[in-house]
């Protein structure tokens, strides 16, 4: 049994909920994308509840919130939880704004037991986690861990030229904190899952024990262009059948190192586009991904090899360049294990599990040490307007974060 309180589930789901209404879409979504009029409304809605509950809210420059609530040892570093309230255009109701949410919940629920914590408590909102308008990506937490420049960041534009410091300002959140810097003790993120494992396994709980390492490439295949009719099949260079068998080899990489493995062609352009020639070139985009380092690094080379191999059986030349490489991020032990009790002590079924998307969680794992707490989510359906998570899935992961909250902040240092 625990012998923490548990957390108000209705008034979760309700808080939930109101957000919600903010960027309401037809098909029951939200579109709040960073930094617009509505995000500002959302940021504005949750930042006077982190008031009414008692926080005292810090915005850094480049827009991130903290609701600081005092422990009895002002010396200590925070215990901090949090996600983002940003969304994708045709984005849920849950995805980031769980995060927050619970995090607000695990706190009124400290509020209305009366439990004083040794450390402080605090609750972050990150700017644009989402990067569908502006990028890079988990910006906040990125300029925060300082792996991104302010300057450069501030400067960003989206499609119509607006820039991210300008857009801060006029939502009112372009605040004057320093970015960074500010110590943290631990960091934990609740979240739902965005994939089918936890539901297709029966679990309510996902102890998240760390991230997939990626690797992202640009692939140019090239043969020869010439005429669909008077050239015969022996004789053709086609750069497209060619791409075929490395389309094929990507996916059985993934497959052949699982069940952390994952091999993804997301884009693919053969040229010159026309029905009666033969493609001269193909560029195609792959994703490689897998929890193990030194895994990841053995598909890189099984994928290159097929490069070599396939060029040579079908005369064309395949270039393949890595464009990005993020090495996977193992989360803290002693983190992940009380998220583990939390889910044990609440007699919750829960598996250990890794983050196939990224989070802020795995940015903040570079300055503190960080778990997260994953629940189910409806066929494992996120960044779409139909994206549902069960009440009584919520609720349970909320208690499990605030458990782990508890742990932590309550630990004799
Ligand atoms: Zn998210």
């Amino acid at each position: 049994m625990s012998s923490n309180p548990d957390v108000n589930g209705e008034r979760l789901w309700d808080s939930l909920m109101e957000l919600a209404r903010i960027g309401a879409t037809p098909k029951g979504g939200n579109a709040r994308l960073a930094l617009t009029a509505l995000d500002g409304q959302g940021r504005d809605l949750v930042v006077g509840w982190m008031k009414d509950a008692g926080l005292t809210v810090t915005v850094d420059r480049i827009g991130n919130i903290f609701g600081r609530r005092a422990g009895t040892d002002a010396e200590r570093a925070p215990v901090m939880t949090g996600s983002h309230i940003d969304t994708q255009p045709t984005g849920g109701k849950f995805d980031g704004c769980f995060g927050v949410l619970a995090g607000l919940e695990a706190i009124r629920t400290m509020n209305a037991h009366g439990i004083q914590t040794r450390a402080p408590i605090e609750l972050a909102i990150w700017t644009n986690e989402e990067g569908s308008r502006f990028i890079p990506v988990m910006m906040g937490s990125a300029v925060f861990i300082g792996k991104e420049s302010l300057e450069t960041t501030l400067a960003q534009q989206d499609r119509d030229g607006l820039k991210v410091g300008d857009e801060l300002r006029k939502i009112g959140y372009a605040g004057d904190a320093q970015v960074g810097g500010r110590p943290v003790d631990a960091y934990f993120e609740a979240h739902i899952e965005q994939g089918p494992i936890l539901e297709i396994e029966d679990k309510i709980i996902g102890v998240v024990t760390g991230s997939l390492g990626l690797n992202w490439y640009d692939v140019v295949v090239t043969g020869m262009e010439a005429h669909a009719g008077p050239t015969p099949m022996p004789v053709r260079k086609d750069a497209l059948y060619a791409a075929s068998f490395l389309l094929q080899q990507v996916i059985q990489i993934g497959r052949g190192h699982g069940p952390a493995g994952r091999g993804t062609v997301g884009v693919i352009d053969a040229l010159p586009a026309s029905r009666n020639v033969i493609p001269g070139a193909v560029k195609f985009t792959v994703d490689l991904r897998h929890s193990d380092a030194s895994v990841l690094a053995e598909m890189d080379a099984e994928w290159n090899a097929a490069c070599e191999r396939i060029a040579a059986e079908h005369g064309v030349t395949v270039e393949c360049q890595l464009v990005q490489n993020f090495p996977p991020t193992p989360f803290d032990e002693s983190l992940v294990a009380a998220v583990r009790n939390g889910a044990a002590s609440r007699a919750l079924p829960a598996m250990d599990i890794v983050t196939g998307a990224g989070h802020d969680a795995v940015n903040m794992a570079s300055v503190a040490p960080t778990a997260m707490i994953f629940v189910p989510c409806k066929d494992g359906i996120s960044h779409n307007e139909i994206e549902y998570a069960k009440p009584e899935d919520l609720e349970a992961g909320c208690n499990v974060l605030l458990d782990a909250l508890l742990a932590r902040a309550q630990r004799v240092a």
